[in-house]
């Protein structure tokens, strides 16, 4: 294997343990405050999930029709929004 392969594995390991932090709780895409992104789905475990997760960057829109952009979490961590306590990337800072 190649540094640059190791880098690149190295990084890939990385995100999945920064992705494998959330629980899911949808608290980010609106779950909370009556009116969630659209892309907003239950599972059948009880939690919550995007259903356009890989491509979900951008201006989307809530069930009821109101514009809302789609970013980050990193982007938001430092912002107030409603069950921002709930998430587990605001618990661990
Ligand atoms: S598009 Fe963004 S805001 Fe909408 S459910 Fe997916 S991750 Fe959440
Ligand atoms: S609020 Fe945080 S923990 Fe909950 S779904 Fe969003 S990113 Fe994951």
């Amino acid at each position: 294997m190649t540094d640059e392969e190791r880098y690149s594995e190295t990084l890939f390991k990385k995100y999945q343990e920064h992705e494998a932090l959330c629980n899911r709780c949808g608290a980010c895409c609106g779950m909370l405050d009556g009116d969630p992104c659209e892309h907003l789905e239950k599972t059948p475990d009880g939690l919550y999930a995007c259903d356009i997760y890989e491509q979900r960057f951008g201006l989307r829109k809530t069930i009821k029709g109101e514009p809302v952009l789609c970013v980050p979490i990193h982007n938001v961590l430092h912002k107030t929004w409603w069950g921002r306590a709930r998430c587990a990337y605001i618990r661990r800072v």
